[in-house]
């Protein structure tokens, strides 16, 4: 099978290349094949360049009830918890690594702790860093976007979580898989950079709804977008569920590179679970291009329950050895500073 190089096609081609379920579904050589062209891709586009952000998980309160994560608001056993945002302030002026250029503030749908952690923390680390500051809070009010905004965040991180409108519906994602696109839409038009993402290997999600994932990723006004690989989380409704496999999901991150070699995709961590021993670093050879370091405290960590609380945590050893062993270094440019160059078409903006 051949694949463009950016020499080969005009741009538009490239935005439009949308993968096939051969490509999803290949192993062997063919496989092989799909995961080298799209490490050339992130080469061509990004040089040996991998960003490297930090993450605080500010609050693990959350009022959606997604069925495949554990901090779902039906999940009462677990511990909740806000962050404070002078401890947060102080750890992350003093002790953060110094490969980080940005840091994104996550936390479970919590209006509250938006309010009272996250814009406090926002304003506080632009006016005393140049790190760029992205935001991953759910679907909020317009009034409170805008004060995150105003307090100095560039860069949103919605995902889409999946585009099978029924299974969305099904698995409780947050609001409707409309309401989510018309954000994510609207967010751009507000002049955020949006990063959005899906799950690879939800139950119930096969080949052909795997590739509408694909069809909905090109058509929305996105910088950077994940592939999360589905892990059966602990208090889940789907705890028994079969995980994703790591050839499934590190080939949707390759057709996604191919397929759009501008934007800026993440190695998640969780690529560790799907894959123990060599799983991140095979997303990196697979055309990802972001890192995170985890900075969240200790004694907060384990209630923060995507998945289960034994959490793999990629720390800044981890991270550099990582970038390091597929032959990269960190960025020394932020990804806010990339964005602020790289403005979405606005024709995606509206539905
Ligand atoms: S995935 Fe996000 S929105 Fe859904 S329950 Fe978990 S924290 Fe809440």
């Amino acid at each position: 099978m051949n694949y463009p190089t950016l020499d080969s096609v005009s741009y538009h081609e490239l935005v439009a290349q949308i993968p096939t379920a051969q490509q999803l579904e290949s192993q062997g050589s063919l496989q092989q094949e799909l995961h080298e062209a799209a490490l050339a891709t992130a080469r061509e586009n990004f040089g040996r360049e991998v960003y490297v952000r930090g993450v605080v998980e500010v609050s693990n309160f959350c009022r959606e009830n997604c069925h495949y994560c554990g901090m779902r608001r039906s999940n009462r056993g677990l511990d909740r918890y806000r962050a404070e945002a002078d401890a947060l302030l102080r750890m992350l002026l003093d002790e953060r690594p110094n490969c980080i250029t940005d840091i994104n503030i996550q936390a479970g749908e919590d209006p509250v702790a938006v309010r009272e952690v996250v814009i406090p923390l926002v304003r506080s680390l632009k006016a005393s860093t140049a790190l760029g500051i992205s935001v991953c809070l759910g679907t909020l009010s317009p009034e409170l976007t805008r004060e995150l905004q105003d307090a100095g965040a560039s860069v949103y991180i919605i995902k889409f979580e999946l585009a099978n409108a029924a299974l969305y519906r099904e698995l409780e994602a947050p609001g409707t898989l409309e309401e989510r696109t018309n954000h994510i839409r609207w967010l751009a038009a507000e002049g955020w950079a949006i990063s959005s993402g899906f799950i690879a290997g939800l139950p119930g999600q096969g080949i052909e709804a795997a590739l509408e994932n694909f069809r909905l990723a090109d058509s929305l006004p996105l910088v950077g977008c994940s592939v999360s690989p589905f892990i059966p989380g602990d208090a889940t409704p789907l705890a028994s569920s079969e995980p994703a496999s790591l050839d499934l999901t590190l080939n949707c991150m390759a057709a996604l590179r191919i397929m759009r070699p501008d934007w800026v995709i993440p190695a998640v961590s969780a690529l560790n679970l799907a894959g123990p021993g060599s799983g991140y670093q095979r997303g990196l050879l697979a055309g990802a291009n972001l890192c995170t370091i985890n900075l969240t405290p200790e004694r907060l960590r384990e209630d923060y329950l995507l998945y289960r609380k034994d959490r793999f945590i990629m720390n800044e050893e981890r991270i550099l050895s990582a970038i390091q062993s597929v032959g990269c270094y960190p960025s020394s440019t932020s990804l806010a500073q990339r964005y602020e160059r790289q403005l979405p078409r606005p024709e995606l903006m509206t539905a």
